[in-house]
């Protein structure tokens, strides 16, 4: 579903040079939860952002859904980028639209009329449990119920593909292991394939099937969780 094929990016700032990936390739297989944990500065960023090319990598290929995505410039990225949904660590709403506003964001600049609109996100609230608090603004709601919306928003254009940025390191505990529950139900559910990244390995622990290891741009382990979590 997700295949990343020997990426390179090089950021270049004030004289200086960052190799921020490194020949990165990856494969996710559909139906996947993939995390790839590193430390600071390793390049998971990076990564994360250059399968909706929201960082263009400088060599390489991108490939999700079979979309050759750094071939495809203009409107046909655009269509393509929208059809992948991303989670974020401070969740990124809207403060001034209520939670049907957020969540509808992504529907309207689609252009979907407002009646499907309407009918789209009711169920979007219904899937991540939000029903109630459809009226509540973001400064109303907690974290969990916040990263909730985040989710319903990022599911809006049905994609195959969920993008997690760090998407529980705002949490507690507590609201950390309900969000990833959420999240793997969703991939039961729909058949969505996951890409996460964390610094945390409890997160890996918790919901991936397979994790990839990132070290100064590099992917230096990959393979099922539970292998490395057996590997020295
Ligand atoms: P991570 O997500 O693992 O913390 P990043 O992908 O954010 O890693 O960053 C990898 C490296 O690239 C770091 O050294 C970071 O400072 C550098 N970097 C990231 N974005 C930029 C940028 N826009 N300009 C310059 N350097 C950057
Ligand atoms: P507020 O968020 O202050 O209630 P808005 O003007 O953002 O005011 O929204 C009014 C109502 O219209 C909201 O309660 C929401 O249910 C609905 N709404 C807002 N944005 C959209 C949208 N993009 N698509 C469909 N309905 C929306």
């Amino acid at each position: 579903m997700i295949k990343l094929d020997d990426l390179t990016k090089v950021y270049r700032a004030r004289g200086r040079t960052v190799t921020a990936l490194d020949g990165v390739s990856l494969d996710v297989a559909e139906g996947e939860i993939h995390g790839v944990i590193g430390r600071s500065g390793a390049g998971k960023s990076t990564l994360l952002r250059s399968v909706n090319v929201l960082e263009r990598p400088d060599t390489g290929r991108v490939f999700v859904d079979g979309a050759d995505l750094l071939a495809l410039r203009g409107d046909d990225l655009r269509k393509a980028r929208q059809r992948i949904g991303m989670i974020h660590q401070h969740f990124g709403l809207l403060g001034s639209r209520d939670v049907t506003g957020n969540v509808a964001f992504p529907l309207e600049v689609t252009g979907v009329p407002r009646r499907e609109r309407l009918r789209r996100v009711a169920e979007l609230l219904e899937l991540v449990g939000l029903t109630e608090h459809a009226r509540a603004h973001p400064a109303q709601l907690s974290g969990g119920q916040k990263q909730r919306v985040g989710i319903a928003r990022a599911l809006a254009a049905d994609p195959k593909v969920l993008l997690s940025d760090e998407a529980t390191s705002a949490l507690d505990p507590e609201t950390t292991d309900s969000v990833l529950d959420l999240l793997r139900d969703l991939n039961r559910d729909l058949g969505l394939t996951i890409l996460l990244i964390t610094h945390e390995m409890g997160v890996v622990k918790k919901i991936c099937d397979s994790a990839s290891i990132m070290r100064d741009g590099a992917i230096v382990e990959t393979g099922p969780v539970l292998d490395l979590l057996a590997s020295p």
